[in-house]
């Protein structure tokens, strides 16, 4: 298969063009045309010197993702399903709000972590996305919507996305050698120009990347907390019995001097009877602002749980959301609840991509897989806590 241009960076870019005796500045104008016009077609990008663009096409090509599925809600949030082969889905989700576009993209085929919560988690794992695969999808979504919102008949030339959120299928921090070209493409003036506080990495908790990000390209980072201790988060976030919670804020607070915002998010499912009782609400504030006795500076994002058949588990109740948020609230803890969007074509995250797979079958192979490979049921088995 021939190079996918999607998948290079600025320097892998210069690198390639360099093997076929082209100069950098050559892959600045490639990313553009790429990125900046949407254009796939090279006998289209006309200062491309004519021997390069007629060299490229033996070569290399922008390729995209397949759609298997698009669907739009009534308020405007639109999500994808693309192919990735094997049997294998990812989702993309837009959703439009007041004076900005968030594109919360995947980066991983299922996802090994496993949270108790989440319809990917229970899919299994299949495999790292490609940086071409990550990049694919901003890359067609904001072409798609510049086309779909009538931009260029509009004489408009601003993103329609302003805001990426790798937080969708996967976990991106257990595929950062991809993830890292990807978000320096998102960053790049001649990508997507994305600032780093509008460019959000939401990782589960894998503690050594989290300092290489920080190294590497210190964007916003958003952390799926869900439990005040560990007992109850080694249930519902299995990677926490590998980096228990004070490492992982131990990682946040050294985070902190490079990113691009001064806090961090924490995101926090709210589950029936699991985690949402006023003592969980005591024992997140005593966590947060206690840790190492300093606390860590940050914002907590309460997402009410959606359902998703075999989860075993329930939404809390708006009142129950809202006082655990009044609760943090009155204690200082800067804390949001977030809004359902695209309720009507709304589905956990992971869940189109499971039911086309069931419907392919590749799901119960997976399953039979797994099952031969450890005979331990993957089960929801921790009863609620006990509040006393
Ligand atoms: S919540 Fe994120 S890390 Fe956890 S299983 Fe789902 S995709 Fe993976």
């Amino acid at each position: 298969m021939t190079a996918n241009l999607l998948g290079f960076d600025l320097d892998g870019l210069a690198a390639f063009c360099e093997r076929l005796g082209e100069k950098r500045f050559r892959a600045v104008q490639l990313l553009r045309w790429m990125h900046q016009h949407g254009e796939s077609r090279f006998d289209q990008m006309s200062d491309l010197a004519r021997s390069l663009r007629e060299k490229l096409p033996g070569l290399c090509e922008v390729r995209a993702l397949p759609v298997l599925a698009q669907q739009e809600s009534a308020d405007g949030t639109i999500k994808w399903l693309f192919d990735v082969g094997d049997g294998n889905a990812v989702e993309t989700v837009f959703i439009p709000e007041e004076g900005r576009g968030t594109l919360c993209i995947s980066s991983q085929a299922g996802c090994a972590v496993g949270c108790r919560f989440c319809s990917t988690g229970a899919q299994g794992f299949s495999r790292n996305l490609s940086t071409a695969e990550i990049v694919a999808q901003l890359w067609f979504a904001e072409h798609f919507l510049r086309r779909h919102l009538g931009h260029q008949e509009r004489g408009l030339s601003e993103r329609v996305i302003s805001n990426v959120v790798l937080m969708g299928m996967g976990e991106p921090l257990q595929n950062y050698a991809a993830l890292l070209p990807a978000l320096r493409l998102m960053l790049d003036d001649h990508g997507y120009g994305l600032s780093r506080r509008r460019v959000t990495v939401s990782t589960s908790g894998v503690v050594p990347m989290i300092e290489r990000l920080a190294a590497d390209c210190p964007v916003a980072l958003a952390v799926s907390l869900h439990a005040p201790t560990d007992a109850l988060r080694d249930e519902l976030v299995p990677l926490n019995r590998k980096y228990p919670i004070a490492e992982l804020l131990d990682a946040c607070l050294a985070y902190l001097p490079r990113a691009p915002r001064d806090f961090i998010t924490f995101e926090y499912c709210m589950l029936d009877g699991v985690n949402d009782q006023d003592l969980h609400a005591e024992q997140l504030i005593a966590l947060l602002q206690g840790h190492r006795g300093q606390g860590v500076p940050c914002k907590v994002n309460l997402i009410p749980f959606n359902p998703f058949p075999a989860s075993g588990l329930r939404c809390s109740s708006r009142a129950r959301v809202l006082s655990f948020a009044q609760r943090l609230n009155a204690a200082g803890l800067v804390t949001t609840v977030r809004k359902t969007r695209g309720d009507d074509i709304d589905a956990a995250c992971g869940q189109l991509a499971g039911e086309v797979l069931d419907r392919t079958g590749v799901s119960e192979r997976r399953e039979q897989q797994a099952a031969l490979a450890n005979p331990q049921p993957v089960i929801w088995r921790k009863p609620p806590e006990k509040v006393s």
